[in-house]
């Protein structure tokens, strides 16, 4: 045995028997550095069935931002990316208008925190407006309501003060709110009818502002329905047992024509068959085929 093996040996064996209390650094941290690279960046992932190239998202969004400013846009990870700006301006205006449509998919934007890595920022999650439709004036106006229907999401952030104020023009309930991006969406929910004695309900339809493309059998982001492998829709019943599709064209805010499940549109939407499908009525109930259905098509998005 050479001197050279002998060390190597060595090495080994106290490398071997490495643990977490034999030795650790305490490193610095300087909070005022990080906030400022911080206040001009971002992390994202664009939620996307197609495959993207970094220079095919940067084009795009190059197209769509029209920034004056200098942005630079780097992939870390599939659909992972770390962007920034030259302004804290430029920043702003992209996140007030978040979230971004990339070619039909879904791109998640998320402020930095100074002491979480990289890699382990969750970008499980991302932020929309919506709005609850089908409400009666003194439903809208109780903006509280915002946040119990919220609980159909992941949480509320912020009620739209022009909700159900005069001159607003307002005739649903605006929010915003943070949910799981790869879960089907929350699409609705049956309230109890105020006006009616007996036992009624009526539907209230979720509407959402700048949404990408949406698989219409499961209501899953950045997946379309064109190319959805799913054999089967989700479905809602109401009271008098009528069956209809849950996701369609109605879930866009910009689409006027299709008010919600129950009133699509003059114009039938062609829908797939539903026998055998499940069907649910109520919000609890709704919440657990959106768990359920998170684990079976999750795989269909990633
Ligand atoms: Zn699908």
């Amino acid at each position: 045995m050479d001197q050279n093996d002998f060390d190597l040996d060595q090495l080994v064996l106290k490398t071997s028997n490495l643990h977490c209390s034999s030795r650790s650094l305490s490193l610095s941290a300087d909070d005022d550095g990080a906030h400022e690279i911080a206040k001009c960046s971002t992390v994202g992932k664009l939620i996307s069935c197609k495959t993207l190239s970094s220079n095919l998202v940067r084009s795009i969004l190059y197209n769509i931002w029209k920034l004056e400013g200098r942005w630079t846009i780097r992939e870390w990870g599939h659909h992972k990316y770390y962007i920034e700006f030259s302004s804290e301006e430029d920043k702003k205006w992209v996140m007030d208008r978040r979230p971004w449509n990339i070619s039909g998919g879904h791109l998640i934007l998320k402020n930095r925190p100074l002491d979480v890595p990289l890699e382990e920022i969750d970008l499980s999650t991302t932020e929309v407006w919506v709005q609850a439709h089908g409400l009666p004036l003194n439903m809208v106006a109780a903006t509280e309501n915002a946040y119990k229907i919220g609980e159909g999401f992941w949480k509320t952030l912020e009620v739209d003060d022009r909700s159900g104020k005069l001159f607003s023009g307002t005739k649903y309930l605006r929010f915003k709110v943070e949910m799981q991006a790869t879960s089907p969406l929350f699409a609705g929910f049956f309230a109890d009818n105020p006006r009616s004695k007996k036992a009624s309900k009526f539907w209230v339809q979720i509407k959402y502002e700048r949404l990408s493309d949406v698989c219409y059998k499961y209501g899953l982001l950045g997946h379309e329905h064109r190319s959805c492998i799913a054999t089967s829709a989700a479905t809602v019943t109401d009271l008098s047992g009528r069956t209809v599709a849950l996701y369609g064209p109605w879930l866009k805010a910009k689409n006027t024509t299709a008010l919600s499940c129950f009133k699509p549109s003059e114009n039938p939407v062609r829908h797939p068959p539903f026998q055998n499908l499940p069907s649910y009525q109520t919000l609890s109930q709704i919440n657990q085929v959106s768990t359920k259905n998170q684990r079976r098509f999750v795989c269909l998005v990633l």
